[in-house]
């Protein structure tokens, strides 16, 4: 079965050398939906909880969130840090708190002290599917990204492998046999 969850991102973009009106800067609210499969745990009666997969994701997604997505080859990005430098917020600004941990993957790297993500590809919602994969896919058995923003949306199935040993008390992950919420420990 599934247990689904849903994750609002706002964010400013634009489709660098795209020859309709995305290649101006706009902004978005985009919406992600996370579909997790695994056996039902007993214990809780869910396959995982909701909450769990909102913060497991929302930890390194918070870094899209208010933030700046540019493509690595836009001449907007060396323009935008300029003006970042010489205003003294490029690195960090005591207002930018919400910052995750910072991540860089093949597709996309995040500078969460001046809320910019660099992107490999165009950062079209197929794009942000590839890009939340990679960064997700060690954490979550994720069977499904859906990903929403304006009048575009796009969807991948993915095949979980295998499933994970949850706590029966608490519904989350296990390491190493102890549940790192309760202190649960498997027996055995
Ligand atoms: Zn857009
Ligand atoms: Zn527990």
């Amino acid at each position: 079965m599934r247990s689904i969850t849903r994750i609002e991102l706002q964010y400013a973009h634009r489709f660098y050398k795209f020859k309709g009106e995305a290649q101006y800067l706009h902004g978005h609210t985009g919406v992600l939906t996370i579909e997790v499969e695994d056996t039902v745990n007993p214990g809780v009666n869910m396959v995982f909880p909701c909450n769990e997969i909102q913060k497991t994701a929302w930890d390194v997604l918070k870094n899209f969130d208010h933030a700046l997505i540019l493509r690595e080859d836009d001449p907007l990005l060396p323009a935008i840090l300029d003006v970042y430098a010489r205003q003294g917020i490029k690195d960090g600004a005591p207002t930018n708190q919400m910052k995750g941990a910072a991540f860089k993957t093949e597709l996309a790297t995040a500078y969460p002290d001046c809320r910019l993500v660099v992107t490999k590809e165009t950062m079209t919602v197929e794009g942000m599917i590839k890009i939340v994969y990679e960064l997700l896919k060690d954490k979550l058995n994720i069977a499904r990204l859906t990903f929403t923003s304006g009048v575009n949306a796009a969807t991948q199935e993915y095949t979980p492998s295998g499933t994970v040993d949850r706590c029966p008390l608490c519904g989350i992950a296990l390491v190493d046999g102890v549940c790192p919420k309760c202190g649960y420990q498997k027996r055995g």
